[in-house]
């Protein structure tokens, strides 16, 4: 449990270090262009969205390297800050993602059911703050097995896809999220300063 914390402490410093870099990196690039927009526009749409997709190719690179080592963990306890009152409706205006999420997972009947499975886990989560509901799948065997594997759903073949969701402390794909901690925040990082400069563009102040 210290662990994970002091993991996520020094996730959030590590963040302000690589922002901090990559708006100074950013920030010189620009003033190369000496306030020619079309070259600043430029600079944001192409070269740096370049820059990110190669970072994204190597981040998936990576994950070839991991394997899942079947602890049966994520199908135990999927985490949504959504509410199943809000998949379902969210599920029947179309949205893909919930419709999958909500046909794939049952709520916990409360948050004591996921505690007594995932004790520390949860504790972790409630102690971040954040409101979250819990979810577990039926389809998985005792043996941790999906029972529906060649049919399982994207979300599942595709777990896990985000490389910041915060793995369950179990999970073989943690080494993978660790050789990539960097190159996500600064992915992040670009994402975030870009959209700054874009509206700092638009209102003339490049
Ligand atoms: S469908 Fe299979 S892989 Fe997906 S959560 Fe259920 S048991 Fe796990
Ligand atoms: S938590 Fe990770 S290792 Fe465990 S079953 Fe899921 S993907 Fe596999």
């Amino acid at each position: 449990m210290e662990k994970l914390k002091e993991h996520y402490t020094q996730l959030v410093k590590t963040y302000r270090e690589v922002f901090v870099a990559v708006l100074n990196a950013m920030q010189g690039e620009i003033n190369v262009l000496n306030h020619d927009k079309e070259k600043i526009k430029n600079y944001l749409d192409n070269d740096v969205e370049e820059h990110i997709k190669l970072q994204r190719n190597l981040v998936l690179e990576r994950r070839k390297n991991f394997e899942c080592g079947k602890c049966g963990a994520c199908c135990r306890l999927a985490i949504s800050v959504f509410s199943p009152a809000v998949l379902l409706e969210k599920a029947s205006r179309g949205d893909k993602f919930a419709k999958e999420f909500i046909s794939t997972f049952s709520p916990y009947e409360n948050v004591e059911e996921a505690e007594k499975i995932f004790p520390l886990y949860i504790q972790l989560l409630k102690e971040s703050g954040e409101t979250v509901y819990y979810y577990y799948c039926k389809k998985v065997t005792e043996d941790n097995l999906c029972s529906v594997y060649d049919n399982r759903p994207s979300i599942c073949r595709d777990y896990p896809d985000n490389p910041i969701q915060m793995l369950h402390p179990t999970c073989s794909f943690i080494g993978w999220h660790e050789s990539i901690q960097k190159i996500v925040l600064t992915i992040k990082a670009m994402t975030e300063i870009r959209e700054h400069f874009r509206k700092e563009l638009e209102k003339g102040n490049l």
